[in-house]
């Protein structure tokens, strides 16, 4: 055969190619769902629709993306979470600016092979420059310090670069220095807002009730939401970087003028509810295991919190030698932080420390004693737990947290408590808030854990429900229009059905139907459709019988209990 040229080169490419095919993997620290475990995953939320809806409230719907500035004010700037774990990025409409800016961050100018010999680095410099004062000037941009900087000194820095190129042998270690620094500029430059994934919801359920002016309406608002979070924590079982909260809320303005002691009782028997909520809803989940641990964190006073966080901080100054690094330097940062330390040698140090209970002022304390009394008159057991803590100082009074079983070290499944500073942090009017976030990942972990069979794939199974109701086993043409209306009318009563798209030998159809777990086959041949009576195969022990099709529904639902149609 005659050689074609190049064409060996062009397979040889072509295989290089094929091997460099890139099998593609969900993000580190999220993770596919897939069904049957999905029905678990609706069940809980259905559950918690149902659940939260008795309690009234109604469900906030929440974008996933917000303004960073908007956690680095109600998390704090200096939490795990605002400071290393965000995924954030910037958000801007100057496509051309944005495109001169990544040329220039991108390109390498002196790398093992210089490019400087054929390229123009300084037209990429200019039409940043150009495009960059543009939108200054049209206001388009704010003349942040970054941004007149990088006007300046970029310009600068250009012309050096430039005298530097024009030598007949420019000196590569000068014009690396000139490159870098104009790359750090432009690189400063912020083009518009700071946006980030949401790493919890209560920032955002807080920001809305301000800006869709909730306070309006009458009080308190309850809310509940659910959805993805984002944090960039180490993977590991029971946390991920993409995870799912169900969360609510009750947050009302506070009136004018009202005496704050006057309301303590009210308040408690709010935070005793929420509390009610949340165990009602394991409760019907049937979780396993749930311990619910609660304390009071007081206020940001000092006859209060502050008075007793000093106390604290005396405390931990006279053992510090004895502890860890971490909690040594919390003692500066967040002493409360130390109570939360899970290392071995701390743990006999820690309890020897001041409570905060013993340092609560009379109003906290009034208001610790009435939220225990509501728990116990709703039935509600608790342990108290002293050395529950938030570092934050919008969180007051009531803490709480509900772990449960088959979790090993990760076993929260729940942390809430009151805020009643926040929405005012955050811009809005005085508003009290207490709300919880539970971990849905961690909760169905847990359900599986409890009920292996459902870890296994048979959550349908066990739950009542198959995954199809009715295999309609079908062949030949006439029967081919008799199968898509059984099927149609099959569904719109409920059950799920399965249509092979094409007919199949009832032997195939039969063992496929098995494998899809289905309870029946409803077989029609030639012979079905022309008699009118079609056959019913009951999977589990093989029996079939005749039924008229006009007869089908009835037939069915006689047969499967109510539970196990989905109606
Ligand atoms: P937090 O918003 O940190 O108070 O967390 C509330 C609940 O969300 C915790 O009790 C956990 O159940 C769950 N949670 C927090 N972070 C993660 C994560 N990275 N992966 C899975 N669940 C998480």
């Amino acid at each position: 055969m005659e050689q074609i040229p190049g064409l060996s080169s062009l397979a040889s490419a072509y295989q290089g190619h094929m091997a460099e095919k890139r099998k593609f993997q969900a993000i580190k620290g999220t993770r596919d769902l897939l069904p049957p475990e999905t029905e678990l995953w609706n069940r809980v939320e259905q559950t918690a629709r149902e659940v939260f809806g008795t309690f009234g409230f109604g469900e906030i719907r929440l974008p996933i993306i917000e303004n960073i500035d908007l956690f680095a004010r109600s998390i704090g700037s200096e939490t795990d979470i605002v400071g290393k774990e965000m995924f954030s990025f910037e958000e801007y409409g100057f496509t051309a600016l944005d495109t001169f800016r990544r040329n220039i961050i991108t390109l390498n100018l002196v790398g093992p092979e210089p490019r400087f010999g054929f390229f123009n680095p300084q037209l990429h410099v200019d039409r940043f420059l150009e495009a960059l004062s543009f939108s200054v000037q049209k206001g388009e941009i704010a003349k942040t310090p970054e941004v007149l900087s990088a006007l300046e000194n970029v310009t600068e820095l250009r012309d050096h670069l430039t005298a530097e190129l024009q030598k007949e042998k420019p000196d590569r270690e000068e014009v690396r220095v000139y490159w870098s620094a104009i790359q750090q500029r432009a690189k400063n430059v912020h083009l518009g807002d700071q946006i980030c994934l949401r790493p919890e919801a209560t920032a955002s359920v807080c920001r809305a009730y301000i800006q869709q002016n909730m306070q309006a309406l009458a009080q308190p608002v309850k809310l509940y939401y659910m959805g993805p979070m984002f944090r960039r924590e180490r993977p590991q079982k029971g946390r991920y970087r993409q995870f799912y909260q169900i969360g609510a809320e009750v947050l009302e303005a506070i009136t004018p003028n009202t005496d704050a002691t006057k309301t303590i009782g009210k308040d408690a028997a709010v935070d005793a509810e929420v509390i009610e909520m949340v165990m009602a809803y394991f409760a019907r989940l049937g979780l396993e295991g749930v311990q619910l641990d609660i304390n009071s964190i007081g206020h940001s006073a000092p006859d209060c919190r502050r008075g007793y966080v000093e106390k604290l901080k005396a405390a931990l100054e006279k053992v510090k030698d004895k502890l860890g690094a971490d909690s040594q330097r919390r003692i500066e940062t967040n002493p409360l932080r130390v109570l939360d330390s899970k290392l071995e040698s701390e743990q006999e140090i820690i309890a020897g420390l001041p409570r905060i209970g013993d340092h609560l002022c009379a109003d906290c304390a009034k208001h610790y004693a009435e939220v225990k009394r509501q728990l116990e008159l709703r039935g509600v057991a608790y342990r108290e737990n002293w050395r529950l803590v938030r570092g934050l100082d919008y969180y007051m009074r009531t803490t709480f947290e509900i772990t449960a079983r088959g979790l090993g070290s990760q076993n929260a499944v729940c942390g809430g408590g009151r805020y009643d500073g926040l929405v005012e942090l955050l811009g809005g009017a005085p508003t009290k808030g207490i709300g919880f976030a539970i971990g849905e990942d961690r909760v169905i972990l847990s359900l599986q854990e409890a009920r292996k069979e459902v870890a296994s794939g048979e959550w349908l199974v066990a739950s009542g429900k198959s995954a199809c109701d009715v295999y309609v086993a079908w062949m030949g043409k006439t029967a081919e229009a008799t199968a898509i209306r059984a099927a149609r009318d099959l569904r719109a009563a409920g059950f799920r059905v399965e249509l092979p798209p094409v007919e199949q030998k009832f032997g195939k159809a039969l063992g496929q139907a098995d494998k899809l777990g289905a309870r029946y086959a409803l077989i029609l041949g030639e012979d079905e459709v022309a008699s009118g009576e079609w056959t019913v195969k009951t999977l589990a022990d093989g029996t079939q019988g005749k039924v008229r099709g006009e007869g089908l529904v009835a037939y069915l639902r006689r047969n499967l209990s109510e539970r196990e149609v989905k109606q």
